[in-house]
């Protein structure tokens, strides 16, 4: 990924960094210091792999928690509850809630959306249950008379602002309730871990990303699980964190900047943890038909039709979004702003919130991010040009299934284009949104270069990329986009961050032998190391 050099062959760590490449120069290195010289038998080494936006505290705890991914039929989705209510009883838990996530309903026959009744199988327990994206859930009626009990009896009878509470025929809850439905009415109930269990989460999350070839990630996260959950466990670190900080209770009086002073306070800033900026929520999903469009989905008409604007896109009394001052705010705190956005509305009111800053202040250097753009209008398209684009390629891959019946046929030019932002200089990272999709970047590499969904229906391939530049995406990309300056790249005095994999990721076919990660290192420590027979062990050296 280092344009003057882009291959080499051999290369020498220390002390955390690389001392030298090419054969000759590292073997010279490794005599002189005494160190080890390891043979890699034709593998290929590239640059440690980096997911530019996942939730690594949440995807920890869904390693802990009922996954309902695998359920394919609204019978494996209750069979699987049972199992877990039936595991509670047994442990003594009568009151513990039972918590599951990763539920879709393209996947179950005729696009069935879970309701209460899927919970059945918790009896009296509170239970909730996730959608993929953790922009919806279904929650049986323990939780809804626990909302009633602390929002008050009417607190379901109305959607909130910006959430939506799904009712049947007589205007009674089915118990899904989407965006600020789910967030604000029950999020609060569900029983938060323990700071115990949250370190076991960042602990267990550090080691599967090792385990796929990550060597560092953007992770979406709370100041307070900053603070007690993440920082306290820097020294066990497998990948390097860049924190976007996910408080947004913005106060009334817009004054954004004293709140994002008390969010970054005190984190110190090293190569292994820092706070690269703030996130901002301009819409929902596509999945959800909450993601805000330009034009009704398909099928659809009436208020919920364009999806929805939430939290500070929403406009004010006078109309007003609040999106500009905020983004301005997080820039003069020196941090670069994280604007969700999916529909090609919320992407262009994202353009139209960096344009405004650009404009009032200049040229600033904290990269505005916006992530996700599923969407793009084609006239938008040149507004991204050096702008940031954090996709996520594997989002594709599922989303593509039902992109067409979201969208319809005469919008499918503005799904996940590629190769289209890029043609309009747009710099694209990648990552995942784990927990929402897994956070394997070989798979979120074979999305991008193929096409295929996860079904293996190619969808769009004229936004494919090649695999070079996919991985630039995964790697020099997604570091300068997180202000990683020594990451994403073999260079001399570069993080000795990297991946070695069992095939070459240029000469492969991404269809049918995708590479596999064989170790990783981080910081010249090795993180992982796959075992025999598990993509071929590798004789490593020591941690040293
Ligand atoms: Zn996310």
């Amino acid at each position: 990924m280092d344009e003057a050099r882009p291959t080499t062959d051999g290369i020498a760590f220390e002390r955390g960094r690389i001392l030298a490449l090419g054969d000759g120069p590292a073997r010279a290195a490794a005599r002189s210091s005494g160190g080890r010289v390891v043979d890699l038998g034709g593998r290929v080494v590239v640059p440690g792999l980096i997911d530019g936006h996942l939730h690594l505290e949440l995807g920890g705890q869904a390693l802990l928690r009922l996954d309902l991914s695998k359920a394919r039929s609204r019978g494996a989705f209750e069979s699987a509850i049972r199992e877990r209510a039936a595991t509670l009883a047994r442990d003594g838990r009568p009151d513990a809630w039972l918590v599951a996530g990763g539920w879709n309903e393209d996947d179950y026959p005729g696009r069935t959306t879970p309701d209460r009744t899927w919970l059945a199988g918790a009896g009296d327990r509170p239970a909730v249950a996730w959608r993929m994206d953790h922009h919806a859930c279904v929650v049986n009626d323990a939780v809804l008379d626990a909302i009633r009990a602390t929002h008050g009896s009417a607190a379901l009878e109305h959607d909130p602002d910006g959430g939506r509470i799904e009712r049947d025929g007589s205007g009674r809850p089915t118990g899904l309730l989407q965006e600020a439905a789910a967030w604000r009415l029950v999020s609060p109930l569900v029983p938060s871990p323990t700071i115990d269990e949250r370190r076991e989460a960042v602990l267990l999350a550090h080691r599967y990303l090792a385990s796929l070839g990550v060597t560092a990630v953007g992770s979406m996260e709370y100041a307070s699980i900053l603070r007690e959950a993440i920082e306290p466990m820097r020294n066990a670190f497998d990948v390097r964190m860049r924190v976007t900080i996910l408080d947004r209770d913005w106060p009334a009086d817009g004054r954004f900047d004293r709140t994002i002073a008390a969010c970054i306070e005190g984190i110190r800033q090293d190569e292994l943890l820092g706070i690269v900026g703030m996130k901002a929520f301009i819409d929902g999903t596509l999945g959800s038909r909450t993601a805000r469009m330009l034009e009704p989905y398909e099928g659809l008409s009436g208020s919920d039709a364009l999806g929805l604007f939430v939290e500070l896109a929403l406009p004010d009394e006078r109309g007003r979004s609040h999106l500009e001052p905020w983004l301005r705010a997080v820039r003069a705190a020196g941090r670069s702003p994280s604007m969700h956005a999916i529909g090609d509305a919320a992407v262009r009111a994202a353009l139209d919130a960096i344009d405004a800053s650009d404009r009032l202040d200049g040229p600033n250097p904290q990269p505005a991010r916006i992530e996700h753009a599923q969407t793009v209008h084609p006239d938008d398209l040149p507004r991204f040009k050096g702008r940031w684009a954090s996709m996520q390629p594997l989002h594709k891959a599922f989303d593509a299934r039902s992109a067409l019946e979201r969208l319809g046929p005469k919008r499918m030019d503005r799904f996940f284009p590629f190769r289209s932002l890029k043609r309009h200089g747009a710099r694209l990272a990648f990552g995942s949104d784990w927990p929402i999709v897994s956070p394997d970047p070989i798979l979120g590499l074979r999305a991008a270069i193929t096409g295929r969904d996860i079904d293996e229906v190619v969808c769009r391939p004229e936004e494919n990329l090649d695999p070079r530049e996919a991985l630039a995406a995964y790697t020099v990309d997604a570091a300068a986009c997180l202000g990683l300056a020594d990451a994403g790249v073999l260079r001399e005095g570069a993080f000795a961050d990297c991946t070695v994999l069992d095939r070459d990721p240029y000469g492969c076919d991404w269809v049918r032998t995708p590479p596999a990660v064989v170790a990783t290192f981080m910081g010249g420590r090795r993180t992982y190391a796959a075992e025999e027979g598990d993509g071929g062990a590798m004789s490593a050296p020591s941690a040293r």
